[in-house]
């Protein structure tokens, strides 16, 4: 019997595949895209299997419409790849794989690049004497350029010449378009080192030489500071890489793809250059992914989503400032790309390197077990020197706008001196409520268990949870006093309260609100540079991948809210934005002073961190982690529902917690914690609570959770709850 079955995975949110019927002269192939009919609509899924049997009677299934791909979309390690993402992070395979392609192939796009369109003359066009069209010398200017040879329709757009005369002289049967395929360029035959290398160091040679000695697949940390020479590292390692012809993947935080970092590649390597990031436009992102596929590109730098994009002749991935949070994705594949990103050298068996100044704890962790070689760059480059820090104890001192006195002392101390200030809050908006003076009453969101955030630039109260505006009252919704005030402190008042201190100088906020519009964000960078501005605000995206060798000070203001979070890696975090901040800070003949304003200045971890260094504080909360029994420790999953009915979240989450414990795999090394409300209990209306479960290792974790998720499907409640498992949390 020929097989005549195909079994198709769809978009849609179920655990199943679904079965047509090849119709004969169809050819589909396992990984490549057909299109279904699927109710009233028809979806483009991806063919898992082909078979000559079906669960289903084979007079009820429906017929293929149509076969998009003669080829699988992926290789098929790739392939292999997200198949086990669908299962670790419990997101159903047809989502996973629509959300692995670019938004053109789901919607059924051509997998080739766009062809071009040519043209040519005729054998009447070249027999026009051109003396005769003297009236019309567009005409003669295209006529002229194709009797040298075919043109590309852009290319005579691009001479001024209009689609109309185009279009008349093909009317008048003087010239003809056709489609052609775009050559396809050989790079790796070409290639060459286009610049001038700095000579390495002994450590960076020593990095590069450990990574070079074993061409197999190997996980190495790199851990270095800022300007310590990581990148340089890189550069050496994707030498002989493409040398030998093979691609090189570069993953880099959402706001750390800057020009700067992307022309250090270009200048280095005539080699083809790609890069992925939520900038693309659909063709665009469409094109770079084919640039991969199709080896038209020697290296392809991207954000998290570029980990998908299928390669020729991979041969290394570089994963650079591997703690950033921005590689997790926080909905629908809820995965990780820097821990993806491992697995997928492990099976293509090529080397990966993970880079930063402040490895996630996960990383080191790994480093120290010796599952990962542990590279170290001590030295900063250009003879730059460390920042110097100090803990403020703000202990009975009057803040004004967050600021202590002492340190405003110090910022105009800096800026008499011609140079930049920097301040961090990690919280946007005017002040974080509104409070009645006359009876404390505070504005709340009607629909979050939450506080308005007071937006004095826009007159505004606004939920951060919900995104609910509305202007500010002009009475307290209580007792109808008039007497509202704002309080606790957001960038917006900081800087307000700046331009009272600090008349003579110009302060810049940089946070999610000043940054909205698509290019703000690098014209306030470039104004900084060129010191424009002289007290820079900011919350955490100030910190990221930014050199202002003008700023000397540095302040984080609020350092007990990291301390005394609920968020376990609350703490991680800070260190990170410190370090990160300590080593940018000021240059070799301008040393920069770090400043921590905090009530706890003997708390252990600060104390580790600022007088022992990262590596210490990290040893220390490792300790701590492994007491608490936390990551890395355990694996944790987050179970999070939420609906309008209160009490019916929680028996739902009760129920669920009754599944795991009544799994065959469920023993006392495993955990159920919860259900409990989530840390906002009520978002847009809905009462949010969570479970987190809690496993030794992630394959006792992704046992459990296979064998529960069926089960909570069946649960009449599942289908009133939104829920959603997010496996390796990295927010609780
Ligand atoms: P990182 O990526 O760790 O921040 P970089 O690779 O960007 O560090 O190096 C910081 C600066 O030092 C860059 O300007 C780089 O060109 C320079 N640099 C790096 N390695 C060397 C070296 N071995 N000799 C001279 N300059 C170097
Ligand atoms: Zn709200
Ligand atoms: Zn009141």
């Amino acid at each position: 019997m020929t097989p005549n079955i195909a079994r198709v995975a769809l978009p849609v949110p179920l655990d199943k595949q679904f079965d047509y019927l090849i119709k004969p002269g169809q050819t589909p192939v396992v990984g490549g895209r057909v299109k279904v009919p699927f109710g009233r609509q028809h979806l483009v899924g991806i063919v898992m299997a082909i078979s000559t049997e079906s669960e289903w009677p084979v007079d009820q299934l429906k017929p293929l419409n149509s076969v998009l791909d003669g080829e699988p979309l992926w290789p098929s390690s790739l392939f292999n790849l997200l198949c086990w993402a669908s299962r670790y992070y419990q997101y159903p395979l047809g989502d996973t794989l629509a959300n692995a392609m670019p938004t053109l192939l789901r919607k059924g796009r051509e997998a080739s690049p766009a062809s071009l369109k040519v043209w040519q003359l005729t054998p009447a066009g070249y027999d026009q004497p051109l003396s005769a069209l003297t009236r019309a010398p567009r005409q003669v200017q295209v006529l002229n350029a194709l009797r040298q040879g075919e043109v590309s329709h852009d290319a005579l757009l691009a001479e001024d010449i209009s689609a109309a005369t185009l279009k008349t002289l093909s009317e008048k049967g003087w010239i003809f378009a056709s489609e052609q395929q775009p050559a396809a360029a050989d790079w790796a035959a070409h290639f060459a080192v286009t610049e001038e290398k700095p000579k390495l160091n002994e450590e960076q040679a020593l990095a590069i030489a450990s990574v070079n000695a074993n061409p197999d697949f190997a996980c190495y940390l790199l851990e270095g500071v800022t300007g310590s020479g990581k990148t340089e590292v890189y550069l050496n390692l994707l030498e002989p890489v493409l040398a030998a012809g093979k691609q090189a993947l570069i993953l880099v935080p959402e706001i750390g793809l800057t020009p700067q970092t992307i022309n250090r590649f270009k200048r280095r390597f005539n080699v083809p250059l790609e890069t992925i990031h939520s900038g693309l436009n659909d063709t665009e992102r469409l094109s770079a992914w084919l640039a991969g596929r199709d080896n038209q590109a020697g290296i392809i730098i991207g954000t998290r989503s570029a980990l998908f994009t299928p390669f020729a002749n991979l041969g290394i991935i570089i994963v650079d400032e591997e703690h950033d949070a921005s590689y997790k994705q926080q909905d629908s594949l809820r995965y990780h790309a820097r821990d993806l990103a491992v697995m997928r050298a492990s099976q293509g068996n090529i080397p990966i390197i993970l880079g930063s100044a402040t490895p996630a704890l996960e990383t080191l962790h790994n480093a120290k077990s010796g599952k990962y070689h542990h590279l170290h760059l001590t030295r900063r480059a250009g003879h730059a020197q460390s920042a110097r820090h100090g803990v403020l104890d703000v202990k009975g001192l009057y803040l004004e706008a967050g600021l202590s006195a002492p340190l405003i002392a110090q910022m105009r101390k800096h800026l008499t001196a011609g140079n930049q200030v920097m301040l961090f809050l990690n919280r946007r908006g005017y002040a974080p409520a509104v409070m009645c003076h006359e009876c404390g009453w505070l504005a709340e969101c009607k629909r979050c268990d939450a506080y308005y955030t007071y937006h004095q630039q826009s007159g505004e109260l606004r939920c951060h949870h919900c995104a609910t505006q509305r202007p500010v009252m002009p009475q307290c919704g209580n007792c109808g006093s008039t007497q509202l005030h704002a309080v606790g402190v957001g960038t917006e008042q900081l800087e307000q309260q700046l331009a009272t201190l600090f008349p003579d100088y110009k302060t810049v906020r940089i946070d999610r609100d000043s940054t909205r519009r698509k290019g703000s964000l690098e014209n306030y960078l470039e104004a900084i540079r060129r010191n424009e501005y002289q007290i820079l605000i900011g919350t955490q995206m100030l910190a990221k991948g930014h050199h202002f060798p003008d700023v000397t000070l540095v302040a984080l203001i609020d350092v007990d809210s990291a301390l005394f979070s609920n968020d376990f890696r609350a703490s991680e975090r800070l260190a990170q934005l410190f370090i990160q901040v300590a080593g940018r800070a000021g240059r070799a003949s301008k040393p920069g002073e770090v400043i921590l304003q905090t009530h706890h200045p003997e708390h252990a971890l600060l104390q580790a961190l600022l007088y022992k260094g990262y590596d210490q504080f990290a040893t220390s909360a490792l300790q701590e982690r492994k007491q608490a029994w936390l990551p890395p420790y355990t694996y944790l999953a987050l179970l999070r529902a939420e609906a309008h009915e209160n009490h019916q979240v929680e028996q739902f989450l009760q129920q669920i917690r009754g599944i795991f414990e009544a799994s065959p795999v469920f023993n006392q090394d495993t955990q159920v914690m919860g259900p409990n409300p989530a840390p906002l209990a009520r978002r847009a209306g809905r009462y949010r609570w969570q479970l987190l479960i809690q496993a030794p290792s992630r394959k006792a974790l992704q046992q459990l959770l296979s064998l529960a998720k069926p089960a909570i499907g069946l649960l009449p409640l599942s289908k009133k709850i939104r829920w959603s498992i997010d496996v390796e949390p990295q927010d609780l």
